[in-house]
């Protein structure tokens, strides 16, 4: 599945195909469009085959090309929407270049369109370079998942193939994409993570001069 809408309460959420999804206006709408991702995190549904092979977003053709996500889009009025999220069931930036060229062709259409990727911040290490001022323009938000309080634990849960690294490259990143973005937002889980562990996320947030976002456990 390409592209769906999210249904239901959190913790209970489906996913619909977005043709099923009945009127857009006011809805998210979300883009997947890779599989592919630098890590391997323990909390991941990817990381259990049952759910890869049964998750309906799992691409289980391969990547779609720039062509099929555009076919997949014609039908769609995306002026009423609220906004276009890369998210999905792998790290959406592994494939930048495409995701930016999607973005250039609805907002042709579509200029008033917003734009977010849920990220897990390690694409300037993916790509090998600084890519954030690709992002100007295109993002509205980026939200990028901190799930720790230190480099440690961030590659214990992560299982990041880039290593002990990746926790600086991902604050790194945040700082660098506020310079092109309006909104960037680190993001923990409540419960997942205890009080202690969330204020020291805070205070990292602070320093960086980004937002943190709490999400809920079930989310
Ligand atoms: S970064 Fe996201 S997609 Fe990649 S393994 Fe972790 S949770 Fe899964």
């Amino acid at each position: 599945m390409i592209l769906y809408t999210v249904t239901g309460k959190a913790g209970q959420a489906g996913y619909l195909n977005l043709a099923d999804s009945g009127d857009l206006t006011g809805k998210s709408v979300y883009v997947n469009m890779t599989n592919r991702c630098p890590c391997s995190c323990i909390f991941c549904l990817r990381q259990t085959k049952k759910m890869t092979e049964g998750n309906s977003l799992w691409l289980k053709g391969g990547e779609p090309s720039l062509e099929t996500v555009m076919e997949e889009f014609a039908p769609f009025d995306l002026s009423v929407i609220k906004e276009l999220t890369f998210c999905g069931f792998g790290e959406p930036l592994e494939r930048l270049e495409d995701v930016c060229k999607v973005i250039d062709l609805l907002k042709a259409k579509y200029p008033n369109l917003k734009v977010r990727v849920n990220t897990n911040g390690l694409a300037n290490l993916i790509h090998n370079r600084d890519i954030t001022p690709e992002l100007k323009g295109r993002f509205d938000t980026v939200s990028i998942s901190l799930n720790a309080p230190d480099a440690e634990e961030f590659l214990a849960l992560t299982r990041s193939k880039f290593g002990i690294q990746s926790y600086e490259a991902l604050k790194e990143f945040a700082v660098k994409a506020k310079r092109f973005v309006p909104s960037v937002v680190l993001t923990v889980v409540e419960k997942v993570m205890s009080e202690e562990k969330i204020e020291i996320c805070r205070k990292t947030c602070q320093e960086l001069g980004v937002t943190l976002r709490v999400r809920p456990f079930e989310d």
